[in-house]
C-alpha cells in the first residue's frame, strides 16, 4: 500500500514539479538547493510538463512512477534529484515515507541541505538572539537558578508577562539559598498575579531541595531535573538544554509552532506534541544544545510568529514544508477547545472600623491551593438567592450587596461572583487576617480575589471607599 501510495504520489508530484522546474529553474533551484546540473536533464524528459505520463511510455514500464515497475522507472532515473526534490520538498509524504521510497528504488535519501540546518539556525540566532533578563550574555555560561527560575515562570505565561515577576524575585532572593528561607507566604504574595499558583508552590520546595540536600547546585541533566517538584519533560529539557548544554529539545509553544510548519505537522495539538518533541529532538546537536533550544524559541517569537511570519527572513525557509505548501498560517492545527462552563458564587468583603480587610487562606491543595482570598460562598450553576447567600455569609452582619459582579475566566472555567459588603465596628471571632487596605496590594491575593475586592470595597485601587 505504502509503494503504491508513493508512487502514486510521485507519477503526479514529478509532473507538477518538473513542470514548474522548466518554466522556473531559479524556483527549484530554491526548494531542492539544485544546481543547473541538476536540473538539465529533466528537461530532456519525455513528457515532463505534459499531460500525466502518456509520452513517457517504453517497454514494459508506462512511464513515470508506474506501479508495476520494481526498479527506478526511467523517467525516475533520469529525472534524477529533480523528481524526488519535488517529491520530498512539495508533498505530502512523510520524511521517513519519502526515505522508504527511495531506498526501495536505491535512489540518494535526501538529508542535510534538503533538511534544516542547524549552522544556519545557530549563525541566525548569533545575530538576532533576543536579549532577555534571564539569559546569559553570547558566550556566557548560564545560571542554572536564573534559567530555573525563568522557566518555571514562563510555563503557560508570557515573556512580558514573566519580566517584573523574574526581576522582582530575583532581587529579594539573589541564589537559590536566599529563595529557600524566605517564607512560603512571602513567595506566594511575590508570585501572585502570574497565575497558576502551584508552580508558585512548587518553586519554594524544590529551592529548599536544592538549598538543602544538593548544596545549592541544580541536577546537570534532564533526567535529574525531573526528580524536582514542579519540573516537567518541557521544563527540564530546557534548563539541561540552556543551564548545561546538555542536547535535549525544549519545545515551548514558539518551537511547537517553527517545527510544527517546519515538518508539516498536521496533527492538531495536543496530540502532535510527541511528534513534535521527537522532531526537535532530532535536530539538537551536540554542542551548543543551549543556544539552538533558544534559537528555536527566538525564531517562533521574532520570525515564525502566529500570524504573518516573515518567512523570507528565516534562516530555514528552503527546508520548510509549510512554506513551500503555502499552509503557514494554518500550523501548528489545535484541537477545538471544549466550551468552559460558567460557575457563579458569592464573596464577602468585611472591612472594620480602621479600614482593615479580612482575608482567608484557600487549602493548600487545589485551585489557587495556599493564596489568600476574602470569605466565599460555594461555587454552583447560579447564584444564591439574597437569603441563601446570607447562609453563607461567615457571620451574621448587615450584609450590602454591591451592584453588579465580577467576572473572571480560568482555564477549565468561568467564574462570575455577586458581592456582599458589611462594614464593622467591632471584629468578630472569625478565622482569618486582617489586613489593611494600604497592604493589600502586598498581599497573596490571586487576580479574581483582587477583582472581588476591588469591586466590594468600590474603588479601582486597594484604598477603602
Ligand atoms: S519558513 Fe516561515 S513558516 Fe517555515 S519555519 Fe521559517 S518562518 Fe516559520
Amino acid at each position: 500500500m505504502l509503494e503504491k501510495k508513493c508512487r502514486a504520489r510521485l507519477r503526479l508530484e514529478c509532473q507538477r514539479g518538473a513542470g514548474r522546474a522548466l518554466a522556473q529553474p531559479d524556483w527549484y533551484r530554491k526548494i531542492g538547493d539544485l544546481g543547473p546540473d541538476n536540473i538539465a536533464p529533466a528537461q530532456d524528459q519525455c513528457g515532463i510538463g505534459e499531460a500525466p505520463a502518456r509520452d513517457c511510455s517504453s517497454g514494459q514500464h508506462t512511464g513515470i512512477g508506474s506501479d508495476r515497475s520494481t526498479a527506478p522507472p526511467a523517467g525516475i532515473n533520469r529525472l534524477g534529484r529533480v523528481g524526488y526534490a519535488t517529491l520530498c520538498a512539495l508533498r505530502s509524504l512523510s520524511h521517513g515515507d519519502s526515505e522508504r521510497f527511495a531506498k526501495s528504488w536505491n535512489m540518494p535519501v535526501l538529508r542535510g541541505r534538503q533538511g534544516p540546518r542547524v549552522e544556519a539556525l545557530l549563525a541566525w540566532y548569533d545575530v538576532h538572539r533576543r536579549v532577555l533578563p534571564w539569559r546569559a550574555q553570547a558566550g556566557m555560561r548560564a545560571d542554572p537558578y536564573h534559567v530555573w527560575l525563568s522557566e518555571i515562570m514562563l510555563q503557560q505565561t508570557t515573556v512580558q508577562a514573566v519580566d517584573r515577576y523574574y526581576r522582582t524575585f530575583l532581587s529579594r532572593w539573589p541564589t537559590v539559598e536566599q529563595l529557600a528561607a524566605a517564607s512560603l507566604d512571602d513567595v506566594l504574595a511575590a508570585w501572585a498575579g502570574l497565575g497558576y499558583y502551584a508552580r508558585a508552590r512548587n518553586l519554594h520546595r524544590t529551592a529548599k531541595i536544592v538549598a538543602g540536600q544538593m548544596a545549592g547546585r541544580f541536577p546537570e541533566t534532564a533526567a535529574g531535573l525531573r526528580a524536582l517538584p514542579g519540573i516537567g519533560p518541557y521544563t527540564a529539557g530546557a534548563i539541561a538544554a540552556i543551564a548545561f548544554d546538555e542536547p535535549q529539545a525544549a519545545v515551548d509553544a514558539n518551537a511547537e509552532r517553527v517545527i510544527a510548519r517546519l515538518f508539516y505537522v498536521k496533527t492538531p495539538l495536543p496530540a502532535a506534541k510527541a511528534e513534535l518533541r521527537a522532531r526537535t529532538q532530532a535536530l539538537v546537536p551536540q554542542r551548543r544544545a543551549g543556544d539552538f533550544a533558544q534559537a528555536v524559541m527566538d525564531l517562533g517569537a521574532l520570525i515564525c510568529t502566529p500570524k504573518a511570519p516573515q518567512c523570507p527572513r528565516c534562516p530555514w525557509q528552503e527546508a520548510c514544508i509549510g512554506r513551500v505548501r503555502g499552509l503557514v498560517e494554518t500550523l501548528p492545527r489545535k484541537a477545538p477547545k471544549p466550551d468552559r462552563p460558567l460557575k457563579r458564587g458569592v464573596a464577602f468583603v468585611v472591612v472594620d472600623a480602621k479600614g482593615a480587610v479580612l482575608l482567608q487562606r484557600r487549602a493548600e491543595k487545589g485551585l489557587l491551593g495556599g493564596m489568600m482570598q476574602p470569605p466565599l460562598g460555594p461555587w454552583g450553576a447560579d447564584f444564591p438567592a439574597e437569603y441563601d447567600a446570607m447562609t453563607q455569609a461567615p457571620f451574621a452582619a448587615t450584609w450590602i450587596k454591591r451592584p453588579g459582579l465580577v467576572r473572571h475566566q480560568f482555564t477549565h472555567f468561568e467564574l462570575e461572583i455577586e458581592v456582599y459588603v458589611a462594614k464593622l465596628t467591632r471584629r468578630p471571632r472569625i478565622q482569618g487576617r486582617w489586613v489593611q487596605a494600604h497592604a493589600l496590594a502586598e498581599a497573596a491575593l490571586p487576580t479574581v480575589m483582587r477583582k472581588i475586592l476591588v469591586h466590594g470595597l468600590g474603588t479601582t485601587t486597594f484604598a477603602p471607599a
